[in-house]
């Protein structure tokens, strides 16, 4: 079968069973991969009304058709789920290498259901796949965890998903962490490992992926590469990585700081891309990815490769903590312990902003980074009562101490890097993302007419449209100039099947309509696309959008028009012809 193994591995952990399915085909031309089609295969698995931290909440890992090819930017994957901190659906994904390894030992995907009776790893050595005893890595950390996994399946090379402390006490933000410091980041996909009593997946594999026509494949991918990949709009990833953005957003005004009260940083020179550079050591890069935007830094014996822009902003900005050795100790204790840094940040800063406005002390002040540091493992291992609060995550912390006008989230996800008072569009992606506040769904930062609600709500729609295929196809997102007609071009040449830009487009937005069914169907309504008081009601100080705020009758017409672009009723439900148009009828 071209691109795809053709085969998934299914892992039953109550009973310990484990079996191979052949690959859906028949869902294939209208989910491609990765979300989509993990996304297909959760539907037809679980109920909306599923509690996700039972053993009938199954998780379903899968690739994109181009992971394991010559294809540049590829090797991402994701996990699809019901998200036990949200309780919407979600889709988490992350490079580094273990997709294409899943690959090459035979497999498009996995799917994990059912609960094992002590702590267990999944070992995948080729067809070789068994359960083993993970109770000698109760309570490691993940880079210890994933130095263990790879020596138990025999190979440095092998690939690993693993869990730290966070995840095995079901901490709402944990996640799961690939090659050190890559992360399924949001919605609690380590709490998901956790609840199933599963430290981690090992995985080597020798195989290979076919393409139609191998010959005009390479010559496609040369020839994207030079005319649309390298280009100067791209190439921001391979010199700076993200840390670019942080003088950027700091000087457009929408860059959270302390709280979330400033939009801008006035110190932000000391966690800037110029320090990272500084203390840069080299770059490093996902399987088959020519841009390697990761960069390894080192102050004072504190390394790591990172930080990326989302933790130097709500570890750093946010925390007003603007030394990088601190923030990349920050990143580096919440990885190892499995803690997604954007919670994390998030809910640190509003634990100081509440010092600051004297409503509660849990002893974290803004700028100081002794307390700010020791918190992380108290949250991971709840070994504090300060931790145990933190962990509730923004929502729950500021529901227990009446400080909701403070808090940022949506859905109990809390919010990413920029703030929506100077780009409406964000508030109302963040609003209607299907996993709660999320930038990589639409993102529309630099689009012209920041407070332009009807040109807003168009790239809003278009944005998540287009992601929904793009991230199907696991391309990255750096990849930005990337379009359906090269997704269509490349897809025509390595299946051997004509495939048109506008069947992509039409899946993009199937699937988020399928996203859209659940969460409705998981009795979410059109007041949780919402947007938090202190973005509707506390103007933003400093910067060029000084005194601006997203009213709730503005935000109100923005959801309004959104959904109804979207084909969706007032109450945002799907309307019967958008349905018949996608072939969502029967789901
Ligand atoms: S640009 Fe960065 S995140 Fe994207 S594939 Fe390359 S190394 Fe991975």
């Amino acid at each position: 079968m071209n691109l795809y193994k053709g085969k998934v591995l299914m892992v039953d952990l109550t009973e310990r069973r484990i079996s191979t399915e052949p690959l859906r085909k028949d869902w294939l031309r209208e989910y491609w991969g990765a979300w989509g089609l993990a996304l297909r295969y959760y539907r037809d698995l679980a109920s909306p009304a599923v509690d996700p931290l039972s053993p009938e909440n199954p998780i379903v890992v899968m690739t994109g058709p181009f992971c394991g090819t010559s294809a540049p930017m590829t090797s991402r994957f994701c996990l699809v789920s019901k998200s036990p901190q949200t309780g919407t659906i979600l889709e988490s994904n992350t490079g580094g290498a273990f997709a294409p390894e899943l690959k090459f030992a035979g497999y498009d995907g996995i799917i994990v259901t059912g609960k094992a009776d002590a702590l267990t790893y999944l070992k995948i050595v080729d067809d070789k796949v068994s359960l083993e005893t993970g109770e000698g890595l109760k309570g490691k950390g993940t880079f210890e965890t994933e130095e263990a996994l790879k020596e138990a399946a025999g190979s440095p090379n092998a690939k690993t998903l693993t869990i730290g402390p966070a995840g095995e006490n079901m901490i709402a933000y944990a996640c799961v962490g690939t090659e050190a410091y890559r992360q399924m980041g949001r919605g609690g996909t380590g709490v998901l490992f956790g609840s199933k009593n599963l430290k981690g997946i090992t995985c080597l594999g020798t195989g290979g992926v076919r393409v139609a026509d191998l010959r005009a494949f390479q010559e496609k991918i040369s020839h994207y590469k030079h005319t649309d990949l390298f280009q100067d709009s791209n190439l921001w990833a391979k010199t700076d990585g993200t840390p670019v953005l942080m003088d950027l957003i700091s000087e457009m005004g929408g860059h959270p700081t302390r709280n979330f009260t400033f939009g801008g940083n006035d110190a932000v020179k000391g966690i800037n891309s110029d320090a990272m550079q500084s203390a840069k050591l080299g770059n490093r890069a996902c399987a088959s990815c020519p841009m390697a935007c990761g960069k390894f830094t080192h102050i004072n014996g504190a390394e790591m490769e990172g930080p990326e822009y989302e933790t130097l902003c709500l570890g750093g900005s946010n925390c007003d903590i603007n030394d990088l050795e601190q923030v990349i100790r920050f990143n580096r204790l919440c990885d190892d312990q499995g803690l997604d840094t954007i919670s994390c940040g998030n809910v640190i800063g509003l634990a100081m902003d509440m010092k600051e406005k004297g409503r509660h002390d849990f002893g974290l002040e803004f700028g100081e980074s002794k307390g700010y540091l020791e918190v992380i493992s108290e949250i991971a291992l709840q070994s504090t009562e300060r931790g145990r609060d933190l962990a509730l995550g923004a929502k729950g912390l500021a529901e227990k101490y009446g400080v909701r006008d403070l808090a940022t989230e949506v859905k109990n996800s809390e919010y990413p890097g920029y703030d929506p008072r100077s780009n409406f569009g964000m508030g109302l992606a963040y609003a209607t993302s299907e996993r709660g506040a999320c930038h990589l769904r639409a993102f529309t930062m630099f689009e012209d007419g920041p407070f332009d609600i009807p040109a807003q709500v168009q790239a809003v729609v278009r944005s998540q449209n287009f992601n929904a295929i793009k991230w199907s196809m696991c391309f990255c997102d750096f990849w930005g100039t990337m379009s359906p007609d090269i997704l269509a071009d490349l897809l025509t040449t390595a299946l051997g099947e004509n495939v048109s830009p506008e069947e992509l487009a039409r899946s993009g937005e199937r699937i988020w309509n399928l996203t859209r069914l659940f969460n409705l169907a998981a009795g979410f309504t059109a007041e949780d696309d919402s947007l938090p008081l202190k973005i509707m009601e506390q103007p933003l100080k400093k910067g060029p959008h000084a005194g601006k705020v997203f009213k709730k009758e503005d935000f109100e017409k923005a959801r309004s028009l959104y959904y109804q672009v979207r084909g969706w009723d007032g109450t945002g439900t799907p309307g019967n012809a958008k349905l018949a148009e996608l072939d969502l009828e029967r789901l």
